[in-house]
């Protein structure tokens, strides 16, 4: 099935966009959301976490120590590269296991993920869509929805590829701007990607 995956920073609108796709019958795989339940559901991501960061990274009754495993990863690249090496393939095997409940009248399916370009898995997409806006609307956003200062969102911004590199990567763009329709961008997107489907099925 024709697969698209849709990224952008943070408070950049790319669920707001989701959802415009969600209204118009595309189903949507959350990876982030995702990758979050599936810390303590994939017996070989849990097994995997174990060995790498001790049996510490989980309590008894089997629920993710998040202070353990920030703990070791943050500011340590190496343990953070092992643990996405752990998670990044359960996120894959979670996504096909997915795509597999689509029916296939659905024409395309969309992956919505944070770091689709950092992580390599546009590779696995036919098509991207980055989705911008400007980095004062996004400051703004992201105070007002999370309760954060300007700083704690400027720090979470810092560890995110810039737009410019993933525009690089990027085939398609939704500007989320509050002044151009991020609805209608959405639907010519639609409208192209049911054409391309088409296509692809016919060949
Ligand atoms: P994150 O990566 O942090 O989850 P995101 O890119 O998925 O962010 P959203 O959650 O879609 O971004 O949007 C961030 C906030 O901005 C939300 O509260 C959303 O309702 C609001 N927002 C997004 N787009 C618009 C818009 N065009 N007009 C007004 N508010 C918007």
């Amino acid at each position: 099935m024709y697969k698209v995956g849709i990224t952008g920073g943070i408070g950049s609108g790319k669920t707001t966009a989701c959802r415009v796709f969600e209204v118009l019958g595309i189903p949507v795989f959350y990876a982030d959301t995702v990758a979050k339940e599936i810390m303590c559901k994939d017996a070989v991501l849990v097994d995997g976490v174990k060995s790498a960061f001790g049996a510490a990274s989980y309590s008894e009754d089997g629920k993710l120590n998040n202070k353990h495993i920030a703990g070791i990863v943050f500011n340590n690249e190496e343990a953070l590269a092992q643990l996405n090496a752990l998670v990044h393939p359960a996120v894959f095997r979670a996504f096909d296991a997915w795509e597999a409940t689509i029916p296939s009248t659905v024409p395309y399916t969309l992956k919505e993920a944070a770091i689709l370009f950092e992580s390599g898995s546009y590779k696995l997409c036919d098509t991207t869509i980055l989705v911008t806006a400007p980095y004062e609307i996004k400051i703004k956003r992201l105070m007002q929805r999370d309760g954060v200062t300007e700083e704690q969102v400027k720090a979470r911004m810092d560890k995110q590829l810039s737009d410019e590199e993933k525009a690089k990567l990027a085939d398609h763009f939704i500007v989320n701007d509050e002044q151009q329709s991020i609805i209608e961008q959405v639907l010519s997107l639609h409208q192209g990607f049911l054409k391309l489907a088409k296509e692809l099925k016919n060949a």
